[in-house]
Order: C-alpha cells, then structure tokens, then sequence
C-alpha cells in the first residue's frame, strides 16, 4: 500500500486540473484511501500523473531488430551495463529490449503499443515484449496488404461482410494483437509485384482487383462492427511525398461514419506536386479533423538529430534510402506486408526536414482538441522516444520554441503558420491529455491514463521544474503497477508487464473458409499459425469491445 501525499493533481480524465491531493494505491489499482500506516510518499510541490501511454511506437518484432543490426556504431556508443536490477543492452535510436522498458519507465511512460507486426511475427514480437519490463505492451496487426484478407473483400463485392469480421477477429485472437493496422494499403503489394507506386485509392492493387479504397473501406466497418477497443489504425499513402495532403483528406472521406485512428499525421500534411518541394498543408488538415468527430490521431512529430525509419511502407523506404545514412534494409513478409528500414538524420538547416518540424508543430498548436490529437514521434521513426521531453517543452515554452524556430531553416518556416501568431503554450493538464489520458482513451484502455479509484496504479511523479524538458526527462518517481520502479532516476525494480491484447469474440467455423485460402497462400501450415497460449504473456490482460465497456 502506498500514499503519494500532497502533491498537485493533473487527472483530465476526472476533471482534475491542479488540485492538491493524495492519490491512494493497494494491490496495483488507485484506491479511494489507505490506512495510516501505509508507505508514504511525500509529494508536495511536485505534479503527480497517471503513468504515460505511447499510442504509437515501434519496439519489437523483426523490424526493429533488423534495424538493431545495421545500428552498430550507435549501439556501441550507449551500453547499458548490468547491475543489481538492470540488464545489460544498448541504447541508441533502436534500444535493446531490456532497455527499451528500462528508458520508457524513466521518462515516466508504463504503456506503449507497436502499431506495426506482421501477424506471421506475432512470436517474434510477443518473445521481445516479453522481455522488455516496465512497460504494459499491446500491438497491432497488419492486414491492409494481406492476400487472404483480399480474397475475403473481393467475395464480399469490394466491402466488408460477416465472413470478414469474424476473420479479423479470429487474427486478434490467432497473434494476442490489440488492433488492426494498415499502412500504405495496397502500397506494400503493389510495390512488391513491381507495379511501381499507387497514385490513387481506386487503382487495383494486384490480379484479385481489390482497390485501396475497397481496403480501407471494408476493414475500417469489419473493426467498427466488431467495436473493437482501438479502431482501424491507418498510415496513409504516399507517406513524406510532396503533394500526399490530398490523399489524406480523400482517405479522411472514404472512413466518414466509422471510428478510425490516423497515425502520424504530420508525414501525411504536405502540399506541392509529387517531386517538388513539399508545402505545409497542416491546416486543411486540422479542419478536416474537426469536421469528422469519431477520428483521431497522432502526430509522429519530427525532431532534429539522429533517427531510424522502420516501415512497413517498404514502399516508401526505397525512396528514402537516397537521402539517408547510408544503410537500407528492405524485406518481404510473404502473403502479409513487406518492410523498410533507413538510418536517418533530421537536419534543422534542410528545408524538407525543417518543414517536416514545423508541420508537426502547427498540427499541435492549431489543433482544437487534445484528446484527439496526441503526442508521437512515431518512434524511432521522427525521432526517438527519449525526444519526448523536448517535444513537451516546444509545446509548453513559448519562447524556447521562437528561439528553436529561428535555428531552422527560414524557407521552411516561412512556409508555415508558426511566424503568424501562435502563441499557444500547452497546460500541463494539456499535456496529462496528449501523453496519457488521450491515448488511453484512443486505445480504449479503461484502466489507464487517468487516477481515478480503480485504475491501475501506474503514476509518475515529477518535480515542479520551470525547465519542462529537465521536468519531463527526470521523474522524482515512477510507480508500475502499484510498485516504486524508478526513485530519482534510479532503477530500483523491474516488473514485466502484462500483454494488452483485444477480446473479440469470432464464429469458430471461418476456419472453414481461411484454412483452404491459408493452403493457397501461405508457406506456413495453417495449424502452426495460431500463436500458442505461453507466447502470450500470460496472464493477458483482454480489453472488451467499445459496445461491452461499463
Ligand atoms: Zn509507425
């Protein structure tokens, strides 16, 4: 049992703003009281949060352990040695696991969900979650360039149909996954089959002459209709390519109606024609976002210095190979989606890169709501996770970002409305909404991100600091599951995590119709798929359908 006594409360998601308090917790959940001998923390002067949630990062599966492989030089240059409680690892833009738990919980974050693995990967990622402690780990699945999935929306007449959402089901159920991602739909099998890029929604993607469109459309209602706790999770087409802002915008029209995720929203902004120097197109896309209530998105913020594009926009990654540092990966996951990886450095003097900054800043200074637009940097992708306290201090400190704009490059910006007059400066209860509250809520995570009596006891509490990027990297404590994790900086416990994974439930005969479409397909056996129960993590932790949450 734990007291953290008197310190100020942000818990947005109870109305609290500020108001000093005790924030009570026995046996992992917040609790309305503890008995007077309870331990007791003393909090006063300090802002007490719920633990932080990443909505949206990349951290296991073959991906980013590929991406370990071509990052010697950095990972040499940040080890992590072994102690009491910490494992040994390296750092970098690409951690170990191990110490991808470990650099999470010191900046006060206890969820974060990989929103892209293969299902066929699903092993692979749950064997690396596993074994990254500190953090509660869901992921989502990709689907949007799978062969079977395409077989099922073309029976269906180009839409969804029951035999799709109990198949969509039954491939939560079959990897332990929390959602569904698509990214670049159709873009990874087109590509892969040498039909160069897509350059609409309504070109068909390959010989079953399914259309992106057709994709997007079909499982965004099969994850509505299945009220599945996070909605479809989408990256759009044409990610970092002059000119994609229009695709967005059509890709916003086509999930009119349906409840849907919009991930890193700024590499998906720019204006100009495909080949030219991109424009910021951020505030049409702002608008658009206001107009379609039941989206949301992050916004994948790019932060200068070093970085690692890790894509299942294999796609895109083959164009980006010509301006990044030197290494490229580039894989086929066979039937299901292919991937890139490109070592990458952000530069402030770059007119793309810059622009590509000052876009993600205009998202989150024009944006109306936080709760529907929060905070990623796509990890490792715009930069990585360790950014975050920067990024909150752009957002927080007027005048540091004024500064920071004027190191930038001066066209880019020029390009942009941050010279007009945003002055906006987030609240630190703004920021409880962007890095924890929202994306709980986003991930229909009832038992995180906020402190009210019955959520898990996952709280960071953090020093008053008029410096946010010092407040925000250094935690006074952070406390997972009820447990003191880090105490001024120091690891002092390791816990792993339970696995956040969907409750879904699926008619057990479209076993029926997958297992001949598997036998077509896949090279693996379609007994061997399922991801077998001590994969799992367990005990998991199943988050019910939006329609079953009290
Ligand atoms: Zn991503």
């Amino acid at each position: 049992m734990l007291r953290i006594a008197g310190g100020r409360v942000h818990d947005p998601a109870n109305g609290v703003d500020g108001a000093v308090a005790d924030v009570c917790i026995a046996d992992g959940r917040i609790v309305a009281d503890v008995p007077g001998h309870a331990r007791r923390i003393d909090a006063r002067g300090m802002v007490v949060m719920a633990g932080g949630v990443d909505v949206h990062a990349h951290i296991a599966g073959p991906a980013v352990n590929a991406a370990r492989r071509v990052l010697g030089g950095e990972r040499r240059a940040d080890v992590a040695m072994r102690d009491r409680v910490r494992r040994s690892g390296t750092g970098g833009t690409v951690p170990s696991s191990f110490v991808t738990g470990h650099r999470y919980a010191l900046l006060g974050y206890t969820t974060v969900i990989d929103a892209a693995i293969a299902p066929l990967a699903a092993r692979h990622a749950l064997a690396e979650l596993r074994d990254t402690p500190l953090i509660d780990p869901g992921f989502l699945i990709l689907l949007g360039d799978n062969q079977v999935v395409y077989e099922l929306i073309r029976e269906a007449g180009g839409g969804t149909s029951q035999t799709l959402r109990d198949a969509v089901a039954w491939w939560l159920e079959s990897t332990g996954a929390l959602g569904v991602k698509l990214v670049n739909p159709g873009g990874a099998e087109r590509w892969k089959r040498g039909n160069g890029r897509l350059t609409s929604l309504d070109e068909p993607v390959n010989e079953l002459g399914v259309t992106p469109r057709q994709v997007l459309d079909a499982l965004a209602t099969a994850a509505h209709e299945l009220g599945l706790p996070h909605p479809v999770h989408v990256h759009c087409h044409g990610l970092g390519v002059a000119g994609n802002a229009r695709t967005t915008l059509d890709t916003m029209r086509t999930l009119d109606g349906r409840r849907a995720h919009l991930a890193h929203l700024q590499f998906h902004a720019y204006g100009g024609r495909p080949g030219g120097r991109p424009r910021s197109r951020a505030v049409d896309l702002v608008d658009a976002l206001k107009a379609q209530p039941e989206l949301t998105a992050d916004v994948g913020q790019v932060m200068f210095g070093p970085a690692t594009t890790i894509t299942a926009d294999a796609q895109i990654s083959a164009v980006l190979r010509d301006s990044g540092d030197a290494a490229w990966i580039s894989a086929d996951t066979e039937v299901e989606t292919g991937c890139g990886i490109v070592p990458y450095t952000y530069r402030p003097s770059s007119y793309t890169h810059a622009l590509q900054w000052g876009i993600g800043l205009e998202l989150f200074l024009l944006s109306p709501d936080p709760w529907r637009l929060v905070l990623s940097t796509d990890h490792p992708n715009g930069g990585s996770f360790l950014s975050y306290p920067r990024l909150i201090r752009l957002l927080m400190d007027r005048e540091y970002r004024n500064d920071q704009l004027r190191r930038a490059n001066e066209a880019a910006i020029r390009r942009t409305v941050l010279l007009d007059d945003l002055h906006r400066e987030y609240s630190l209860n703004e920021i409880a909404i962007i890095t924890r509250a929202g994306p709980a809520r986003q991930l229909g995570l009832a038992d995180k991100g906020h402190l009210g009596v019955g959520a898990d006891a996952d709280v960071t509490v953090y020093h008053d600091r008029a410096d946010r990027e010092e407040m925000f990297a250094t935690p006074r404590y952070v406390i997972k599951g009820g447990e003191v994790v880090i105490d001024d900086g120091d690891l002092v416990a390791a816990p792993r995590g339970r696995l956040l994974r969907a409750g879904v439930a699926h008619d057990p005969e479209i076993e029926r119709t997958l297992r001949p479409a598997f036998e077509r397909r896949y090279t693996l056996g379609f007994d061997r798929y399922a991801v077998s129960e001590p994969w799992l993590l367990e005990p998991a932790r199943r988050i019910p359908a939006a329609g079953e949450r009290p």
